[in-house]
């Protein structure tokens, strides 16, 4: 999708730090970082807008982007520990309409971010 934002660093278009990518996969360094570490998940291909409309025959993405996210919390050297979430819809406040997950360490969590 031309106007997507996470289309376009998975495309190349606009620029990410990336950490990680494979054949469906992308992470990348979220710009307005909520921890010491804090890494947004992609599919590279626009399955959703979000969690909430994600089509079951699509579903292996989230398998796939789990793994990936251990795979990255072990690189990142998060023995202590993280957190993955994702924000569905306008009460969790999603910002970008992009299935994406969010990995967040490096640091003491206090509660669920608000
Ligand atoms: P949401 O609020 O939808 O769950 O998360 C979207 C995330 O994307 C936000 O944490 C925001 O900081 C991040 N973000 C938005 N635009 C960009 C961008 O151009 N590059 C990167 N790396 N992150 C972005
Ligand atoms: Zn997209």
């Amino acid at each position: 999708m031309d106007n997507c934002i996470f289309c376009q660093i998975a495309a190349g278009k606009i620029p990410g730090t990336i950490v990680y990518q494979d054949d469906e996969v992308m992470a990348f360094r979220d710009i307005n970082k909520q921890a010491r570490e804090h890494i947004v998940f992609i599919p590279k291909r626009h399955l959703s807008a979000s969690l909430a409309d994600l089509k079951p025959e699509d579903s292996e993405i989230l398998v796939w982007i789990l793994t990936a996210a251990q795979q990255v919390a072990r690189d990142l050297g998060l023995e202590h520990g993280y957190r993955l979430v994702t924000n569905s819809g306008p009460d969790a406040t999603q910002s970008v309409f992009h299935l994406h997950f969010h990995l967040l360490g490096g640091e003491q969590l206090t509660g669920w971010l608000g």
